[in-house]
This record gives C-alpha cells, structure tokens and sequence, in this order.
C-alpha cells in the first residue's frame, strides 16, 4: 500500500469539547530547503505544505487554536468566544486536504479565537506571520504586508511584555523578526533601531546566524539609503 503524505488525527476542541478531525503531514515527506530572511521556510516538495495544518478548525463550534493554546479560559471568555465565534459558525470542516486559501482561512480564525482568548502575543504574532508566508506563495503582496504588521506590532508587545519567555522564541530571534517584519513592511526607521538592537547582543548571544543575518541586513539598508541619496 501506497503511503501518502497525510494522516489524520482526533482532536478534541478546547471550547466545546466535541471532537473532529484534522490532516497532518508526516514529517518524513517534510524537506526544507531554505528559509526566506523571516524565517519562512521554503520546502523542497511544493505540492505538500506543512504549514496548512497547523491550525486545527472545530467543524462544530468554529473555536480554533494550535497546540500551542493553553487549556485555561479566563473568566467571561467562553461567553465572548459563544457570542462571538459559535454562535456565527456554519459548521463545516477544515479536517482534509487544505488548499492555501483554506490555510490562510484557517490562520485568521485562528488569530481571531486566539485574540478573543488572550492568548500570548507571541502566538497571536506567530500565527499572524504564517497567514502573510501564505499570502506570499499566493503573490497577494497588500495582504502579506497587512499581516506581517499585526505580526511585527504583536511582536513589539511580546517584547515589551515578555510573554514569549519560557517558549522557543528566544530574544535575539524576536528582535530580529521585529527589525525584518518592519522593513519589509517599509518602515525603516524601525528596523534600523531592532536591527542595532540585535548586533549590539552579538558578545552574550549563541545564535550567531541570526546575528549575521540582521548585518547583512542592516547593510543592504545603509546601501539603499546611499543609493537613495544619490540618485536625482
Ligand atoms: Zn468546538
């Protein structure tokens, strides 16, 4: 028997407990081959993309979150997520294969349900990120730089409020974002002060690629700047 890139899993959804299906990729017909200066990665089989199915949609209640959603609900917030997500959902399920539109579908849902249940900034930020790679495979540029701001501001208040400690998102690597998302969103002014940021942590810090990369970075932007200055 043939073995295809997808399998299926039972998930239980988080508000209203009912369970659904979700498409995973298996991870041995994953190969990156690189990654853009976001960290986007690029994958060597384009017709199977793992980032798709990252969110998981409940078909019965709309609510939908990653594994990264914390079990708890503050107080009132059920109700909110009810009036708010349940109560305007047409049932119907996001369980199969995902076309990128379905992905990028899938991810505001995400990002709404993960707003209305406070989940961390850096979350919230992560899944807005992932919504603005796909926009790019899709060439939808406006969209992409929509997104990739919800995803740098949410970013700014990971930062700020340090909700991103204790995950795999480490200092340098969110200043990093916070610098390349503001200017590839054309606000320089902004990444030029995120960039020094990283570079001026380049003696405490283990990730000298991410430190090379905000140089070459920072380079390329003082030459633009040049050029700029110089053409009539
Ligand atoms: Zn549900």
């Amino acid at each position: 028997m043939e073995i295809t890139p997808y399998y299926q899993k039972d998930i239980e959804c988080l508000h209203c407990k009912k369970k659904f299906i979700t498409t995973k990729v298996r991870s041995r017909f994953v190969k990156i081959e690189s990654h853009e200066s976001d960290f986007q990665p690029i994958y060597q089989n384009k017709g199977v993309n793992p980032l798709l199915y990252n969110t998981f949609v409940c078909e019965h209640c709309g609510f939908s979150f990653t594994e990264d959603f914390t079990k708890y609900f503050a107080p009132g917030v059920k109700e909110i997520i009810q009036q708010e997500v349940a109560f305007k959902w047409v049932p119907h399920s996001f369980g199969n294969e995902r076309s990128i539109q379905e992905g990028i579908m899938a991810y505001k849902l995400g990002v709404h349900c993960g707003s209305l249940k406070k989940e961390k900034n850096v979350n919230i930020a992560g899944l807005a990120l992932r919504t603005a790679w796909l926009y790019r495979i899709e060439n939808e540029e406006e969209q992409e730089k929509r997104f990739m701001k919800i995803a740098r501001d949410r970013y700014i208040d990971s930062y700020s409020s340090d909700d991103y400690s204790g995950t795999q998102m480490s200092e340098i690597r969110i200043l990093y974002l916070i610098a390349e998302l503001s200017r590839r969103i054309g606000e320089n002014e902004i990444a030029t002060r995120y960039f020094s940021k990283v570079i001026e942590k380049q003696n405490k810090s283990i990730e000298p690629k991410i430190i090379e990369m905000a140089k070459e970075r920072w380079q390329e932007m003082r030459e633009d700047k040049e050029k700029e200055a110089l053409s009539p």
